[in-house]
C-alpha cells in the first residue's frame, strides 16, 4: 500500500487537533491529540464537504456513510486511530466527530471504532489498544459477531447491515427488530444518565460540595485507559508519514 500523501494543507485542525508524527520511519503510531476538552457527546468537528469528497468504495482514508457510500476525509481527520473504547463517534447521520460517552479531555487521544462506521474494511488488522473489551482482529462489523458489538456505538447503516446479516440464518428472523433497536435506544440512554451522573459529580467535586451518587451510577470506565496502537498506521495501511518520506 502507498503511503498516504497528504494533498491537504497541515495542519488542518490546528484548533482542535495535534498529530503526533514519529520521527522513526519504522514506527507507524502516528496518533491524533484532541487540544479541547469537550462534555459527553458534543460536536467535535464536522465532516463537512468540502473538504470530504465522495468516495465510491472503501480505502485506507474514507469513512463509510451509507449502505454503499463512503467519503474521502482529505484532512489530518484521518490520522484518529482505532481504539476498542473510542474517544470520539463518528455520526455519519449527522456527518459530525462527536466526544464519546466520557466526554474528551484536552492532551487525550482521538480514536473511534472503527467497525461503527466500516462493513467491510480494505485491509484489517490486529488491534493492540491494550482495553479489557479489546476485540482483536479488525477487519468491519461485516466479520464481527453479535456479542463483540453489544454496548458499542453504531452507524444506522451499520445496525441496518448487521441486522440484515443476522435475519439471514435458515431464512428465519430470529430477532425482532423493534425490540433490538428499543434496546439499544434504552442501553444508549443508560450509558448517558451515567455520563451524566459523572459530569455532575465532578462539577459538584472541583465546586467543593458534596457528592450525591442518587442515580446509582456505575462510573466511567478507567480514565487512565491506555490506547495501544490499532491504527490504520499499523495496518500498513498508511505506511508511516510523508515527512519522513524524502
Ligand atoms: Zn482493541
Amino acid at each position: 500500500m502507498a503511503p498516504l500523501t497528504p494533498h491537504w494543507s497541515q495542519p488542518s485542525h490546528p484548533t482542535i487537533q495535534k498529530v503526533m508524527i514519529p520521527s522513526d520511519p519504522n514506527d507507524f503510531t502516528t496518533k491524533s491529540i484532541s487540544l479541547i476538552n469537550l462534555p459527553p457527546y458534543a460536536l467535535y468537528a464536522k465532516l463537512s464537504f468540502p473538504p470530504c469528497t465522495e468516495a465510491e468504495k472503501p480505502t485506507y482514508a474514507t469513512v463509510q456513510k451509507g449502505r454503499d457510500e463512503h467519503l474521502n476525509l482529505n484532512s489530518d481527520l484521518v490520522y484518529i486511530n482505532h481504539s476498542c473504547e473510542p474517544s470520539v463517534i463518528f455520526d455519519t447521520t449527522s456527518l459530525s466527530i462527536l466526544a464519546g460517552p466520557r466526554g474528551l479531555k484536552a492532551g487525550e487521544e482521538l480514536t473511534f471504532f472503527y467497525p461503527s462506521t466500516e462493513w467491510d474494511m480494505a485491509q484489517g488488522f490486529s488491534c493492540f489498544c491494550g482495553a479489557e473489551t479489546c476485540r482483536g482482529y479488525i477487519s468491519g462489523a461485516k466479520n464481527m459477531k453479535p456479542e463483540q458489538l453489544e454496548g458499542v456505538w453504531l452507524n444506522a447503516h451499520i445496525r441496518a447491515l448487521l441486522e440484515e446479516r443476522d435475519a439471514g440464518v435458515d431464512g428465519v428472523k430470529t430477532k425482532d427488530a423493534t425490540e433490538e433497536a428499543l434496546k439499544s435506544a434504552l442501553d444508549q440512554a443508560r450509558k448517558m444518565v451515567d455520563a451524566a451522573q459523572k459530569a455532575l459529580d465532578t462539577y459538584k467535586s472541583i465546586h467543593g460540595r458534596s457528592s450525591v451518587d442518587d442515580l446509582g451510577s456505575t462510573g466511567g470506565k478507567g480514565a487512565n485507559r491506555q490506547n495501544g496502537v490499532g491504527s490504520r498506521e499499523l495496518s500498513g495501511e498508511m505506511g508511516g508519514d510523508t515527512k519522513v518520506m524524502v
